[in-house]
């Protein structure tokens, strides 16, 4: 349970930690909140050769709402998602998504950023990432943003080069005449890893027809998905009991979970489709309309 030898660096601006990565590249890896990083390394699953603690970059500390958009930056921590009113008021599904995550000391660590680079494929943020159509910001030699729809790639596996490190998140602020959202997850118990999490965005005109729908299930699949047959049959209907199941059928349609110690392939594809249910249904309860 001792990490291999590495050289540490702690810069304090975001142009001397990219050219800490561009000088080390692979053999480089940041530290944010080190929830995820210090375990691999201690079990040697990770040795890298240089650290780059990013945590005296105190410019990367902030949830700033710009109206239309709210920005995450990269010392953001799952407890102060957890306890900002701007995130409980404009994203519900993130201020769902929070106090489940973990426990309270890994909660006051690990960061929003650092759990969407890590790309754990049962990681609890990147389903709401994905529904919110969040935007990365990239830091390598330029700036560069990446959509998260096209951030995740496989099993720990993500769009960002070697090179560069994430600084900000940006969320579009949800809007229509009637919007909802929720975030459920299904564990084991308390703390632990989803068995599945499904993130729903329904926003709907004022006659109860949906106008957009945004469906992402972690954990049931090698990287977390957007449910985009199950949105398609949403959009341009009005919400009935009927719609709501077939589209949690089709959103577990879309899953591919394996067998593990969190139960059986088949198990996890029935419980996506339940939890995808049960999660439109609250959407559509705090939106407001009754099915
Ligand atoms: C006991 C325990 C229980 C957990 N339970 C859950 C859970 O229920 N749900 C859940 O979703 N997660 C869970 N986790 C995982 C954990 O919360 C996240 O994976 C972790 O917080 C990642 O963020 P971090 O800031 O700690 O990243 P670190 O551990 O510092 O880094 C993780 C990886 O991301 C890279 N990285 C970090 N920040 C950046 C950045 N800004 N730019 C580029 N790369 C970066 C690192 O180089 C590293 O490869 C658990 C962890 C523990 C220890």
């Amino acid at each position: 349970m001792i990490p291999r030898k590495f050289e540490y660096f702690a810069p304090t601006t975001v142009s001397e930690a990219v050219s800490l990565l561009r000088k080390y590249r692979d053999s480089a890896k940041i530290l944010s909140g080190g929830m995820s990083l210090i375990p691999m390394m201690k079990l040697r699953v990770l040795s890298p050769q240089v650290i780059i603690d990013i945590n005296n970059i105190k410019s990367l500390n902030y949830i700033k709402d710009g109206g239309k958009t709210v920005r995450i930056g990269a010392l953001v921590r799952h407890a102060d998602i957890e306890h900002s009113p701007i995130i409980k008021e404009k994203f519900p599904m993130m201020a769902d998504a929070a106090p489940h995550i973990a426990d309270m000391q890994v909660r006051n660590l690990g960061t929003f950023l650092g759990a969407l680079a890590h790309a754990d494929p049962a990681a609890d943020w990147p389903a709401s990432a994905l529904a919110l159509d969040a935007e990365l910001v990239a830091q390598g030699t330029a700036k560069r943003v990446i959509k998260a729809t096209k951030f995740f790639k496989g099993p720990f596996e993500t769009a960002l080069k070697p090179t560069e490190m994430l600084v900000e998140a940006v969320l579009p602020v949800p809007r229509g005449e009637k919007v909802g959202q929720a975030y459920l997850k299904f564990e084991r118990k308390a703390g632990d890893y989803a068995i599945v999490g499904v993130a729903s965005l329904l926003t709907l005109n004022r006659e109860n027809v949906i106008q957009k729908a945004a469906i992402a299930l972690t954990a049931v699949n090698p990287f977390p998905f957007r449910a985009t047959d199950a949105e398609e049959l949403l959009v341009g209907q009005k919400p009935s009991k009927d719609l709501i199941e077939q589209a949690a059928k089709a959103a577990a349609a879309m899953a591919d979970p394996s067998s593990d110690l969190r139960g059986s392939a088949e198990y996890k594809r029935e419980m996506a489709k339940v939890f995808t249910r049960r999660s439109l249904n609250r959407a559509l309860e705090r939106a407001g309309v009754a099915v």
